[in-house]
């Protein structure tokens, strides 16, 4: 009976997808855990008075390891140029932490980022992983 070898090539091609479903899995979970709280905090009024409020939470460092590798910055205009470019039909200069689908809760000065847990952003703010809001 012959075995079947896996080539290094299928090898690499698996180890690619594999790698890019956990990424897809890891933000589909972000994203519904977002979702899910307001109804389980509906069912459960204890569960509402648990999760920090916005106006709990610190800001994000800018020079912290993450802020700075997702190049984040407090004011929009402060970003470099070359990194803020236009994305889809939205100018690089009209991209903002407040018009971003993973901002939420703004407190006037800022809110949650879905990307920085337990921390806020500015809503002048910035970050290369901006993209646009759903309008609803
Ligand atoms: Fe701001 Fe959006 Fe980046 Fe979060 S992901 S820091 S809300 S631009």
């Amino acid at each position: 009976m012959k075995k079947k070898m896996t080539s290094r090539r299928e090898l690499l091609k698996n180890t690619a997808f594999s790698g890019a479903a956990l990424a897809a899995a890891s933000l589909i979970t972000s994203c519904t855990k977002s979702e899910e709280k307001p109804a389980a905090q509906a069912d459960d009024p204890a569960a509402a008075t648990d999760a920090p409020a916005a106006a709990d939470l610190p800001y994000v460092d800018p020079a912290s390891n993450k802020a700075k590798a997702l190049r984040y910055v407090e004011k929009a205009s402060d970003a470099p140029a070359d990194s803020r470019g236009d994305k889809g039909e939205t100018k690089g200069s009209e991209q903002f932490c407040h018009n971003c689908q993973f901002y939420s809760e703004d407190n006037g000065e800022g809110g949650k980022c879905a990307l920085f847990p337990g921390k806020l952003v500015k809503n002048e703010g910035w970050c290369v992983s901006w993209s646009l809001k759903a309008q609803s």
